[in-house]
């Protein structure tokens, strides 16, 4: 067994009251609620904070979203760093039996962001018993991750413009790295995605009549054939490019009906955006053939876009320093995260990154019904982020 760099004996600054705050998390584990609809999360959260009486409080960012402020001891004057926490979760069903499963049917916190937001809260706790003396600490908890919407909408409120943030973190829970080890890389992190759906219109008519109507069914399995074609050949692209089909249909489930209606949804992805967007043209272009082939008249609609997350070499450099000091195990990424992460519309805006923190290599992976954010990564999360602040606010 490997032995885990584990606070608190990490550092000299820790959490008082770790135990309230691992009971936090088992609370919003078991209190989890879908991206955008957030209210008692963020309730819940605002009112826990109070007793580390945060400078300012900015709400309604983006929707549920909120911001906690902690000025410098001395001045508020001097850097302002920002570090996010997701308040969302999935519409899973959770598999495990915890003392804290969750309540809510059918929802679940399978990413990890009851982890991420006790994490911030550690961070609170330990910013009110070891203040920094100058600068400004802004924890952002920010609504829908999962649909790629929040981190937009936070950015586009007025009140969290007037903030003047200057630099952006955020690390999200790895299962499948060690417990503990701190996964960085420059330049991109995450990957850029975008779903897409297409509707394909033809002409019903009864089943006994087919000629007499527009069957949508072959242009609509051409065109999954022809998304999948579209990646086969990866030399076309810079670096790794997906797509995938995530769902079709094809009219109603009647006997007696001819469709005239179909619908395919896929998710594009990429590490480049060059590519993205390369990939994007060529399964319009696919609907185009298809769809004039067949006689289909189609729509179609890109949903749920996450631009790739950039890492700034500064913020990643800042990262790994704290980790050195902290005594913490330091993994580079050869290649980028293939999933997405709104984080980026952060990094595309202010000097900032993403780093990964090893949830164990015995996890069940991300979004799998039986996940759950272990305790002991709080106050290895928070420690981190603040030697993060430290150094830049403090150095
Ligand atoms: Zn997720
Ligand atoms: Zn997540």
């Amino acid at each position: 067994m490997r032995m885990h760099p584990m606070s608190p004996t990490l550092s000299s600054v820790s959490i008082p009251d770790l135990e309230e705050i691992i009971a936090l998390r088992h609370h919003l584990h078991r209190h989890p609620e879908l991206s955008g609809l957030e209210y008692e999360t963020s309730h819940t959260l605002q009112n826990f904070l109070q007793r580390y009486q945060p400078d300012e409080i900015v709400s309604a960012l983006g929707g549920t979203g909120f911001a906690a402020i902690f000025h410098g001891k001395e001045s508020s004057a001097g850097p302002t760093v920002l570090f996010r926490a997701e308040l969302d979760a999935l519409p899973i069903v959770e598999q495990n039996e915890l003392p804290y499963t969750s309540l809510q049917k059918g929802v679940s916190h399978k990413c990890g962001h009851d982890g991420h937001m006790a994490t911030l809260a550690g961070l609170a706790s330990m910013l009110h018993h070891h203040p920094l003396a100058k600068g400004r600490v802004v924890l952002l908890f920010q609504p829908a991750e999962e649909t790629g919407a929040g981190a937009w909408a936070v950015l586009h409120t007025p009140a969290f413009q007037k903030i003047a943030i200057e630099h952006v973190f955020a690390l999200h829970n790895m299962p499948g790295l060690l417990m503990g080890q701190v996964l960085v890389r420059p330049e991109i992190f995450a990957a850029a995605s975008v779903g897409l759906q297409v509707k394909l219109y033809g002409k019903e008519s009864h089943a006994a009549e087919p000629e007499n109507g527009v069957n949508p069914g072959e242009g609509m399995s051409e065109l999954i054939q022809a998304f999948n074609a579209l990646v086969r050949d990866q030399q076309r692209f810079q670096d790794l490019t997906l797509l995938t089909v995530v769902h079709a249909r094809l009219g109603e489930v009647a006997f007696g009906t001819n469709p005239g209606f179909a619908m395919v949804m896929a998710t594009l992805r990429a590490f480049e955006q060059e590519d993205l967007n390369q990939l994007k043209s060529l399964a319009l272009e696919a609907v185009k053939l298809v769809s004039l082939k067949y006689g289909l008249r189609y729509d179609f609609e890109w949903l749920e876009e996450f631009p790739a997350t950039r890492n700034s070499a500064e913020a990643v450099e800042c990262i790994e320093q704290a980790a050195q000091y902290l005594r913490m195990d330091i993994k580079q990424a050869a290649q980028p995260v293939r999933w997405s992460e709104d984080f980026g519309h952060l990094t595309n805006r202010y000097s900032g990154a993403l780093f990964g923190l090893g949830s164990g290599t015995n996890q069940p992976q991300l979004h799998h019904a039986d996940y759950d954010f272990p305790d002991e990564l709080i106050p290895v999360g928070a420690a981190l982020f603040y030697r993060i602040a430290e150094s830049i606010l403090n150095p």
